[in-house]
């Protein structure tokens, strides 16, 4: 098993263990297309700009080990009201919350995103985060996702250009589902045995259907899905 366990990590191993199991033993290295690179360039511009917002915020970075050591001391300190990038682990676990705003004893966690419509992978990404800092002792007071606002126009200031949206709701009950499930998925991929590989809807859309349940199907079955 890897030192750590990440969100990405975690979340294909929800939705294959074998995928999960392989990705961990040979990280694929994606190659990036321009639109790819567009869409990450346009995620860091939009965490840039939320992070305006929070003029006071303290940036954590560095190594994991520093970053959760470091995250440790600024959540001790009543000075600092909003961290950005706070890092928690719990036993293999790990994660980094893009904002965390002080409010009293607790955190309000905010996830940006660079997208104009909530979806569920945003819920499951929150979630994430919210079990492993949760597991690891921090209180929390509300789960936030920021999205890009609809009726943002070119100039206008960056109060307008994100709308934040609450949804501890929706996170909390996923996110106890996550810590259900969280010994299961650390038993599998430390296990040096493969999960057997078995056809499932998420088989149309994976990167290695031809070298995994694929083998022998053709792209017909494939455009087929599960039929
Ligand atoms: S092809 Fe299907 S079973 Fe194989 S790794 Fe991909 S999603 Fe999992």
């Amino acid at each position: 098993m890897p030192k750590y366990i990440t969100k990405n990590l975690f979340l294909s191993s929800l939705k294959c263990p074998t995928y999960g199991h392989l990705q961990q033993q040979q990280p694929t290295q994606p190659t990036t297309s321009p639109s790819d690179q567009l869409r990450i360039d346009e995620g860091i511009e939009v965490q840039e700009r939320a992070r305006n917002l929070f003029p006071t915020g303290v940036l954590v970075s560095g190594s994991n080990e520093t970053c959760i050591n470091r995250t440790r001391e600024l959540l001790a300190n009543p000075e600092v009201s909003t961290i950005f990038e706070a890092t928690f682990q719990s036993g293999p676990y790990i994660t980094k919350a893009d904002i965390l705003v002080r409010n009293n004893s607790k955190w309000k966690m905010i996830e940006i995103k660079s997208a104009v419509n909530q979806s569920d992978e945003h819920i499951n990404d929150i979630a994430y985060t919210t079990f492993v800092a949760l597991q690891s002792g921090l209180e929390i007071s509300s789960c936030s996702l920021m999205l890009i606002n609809k009726d943002y126009r070119l100039g206008m200031t960056d109060d307008n250009l994100l709308v934040e949206i609450d949804l501890s709701a929706k996170v909390s009950v996923r996110a106890n589902e996550f810590c259900e499930l969280s010994d299961s998925i650390a038993q599998v991929l430390s296990s040096e045995e493969q999960p057997a590989p078995d056809l499932k809807w998420e088989c149309k859309h994976c990167e290695i259907f031809e070298e995994c349940c694929g083998e022998g199907i053709d792209n017909d079955m494939r455009v087929l899905g599960r039929a």
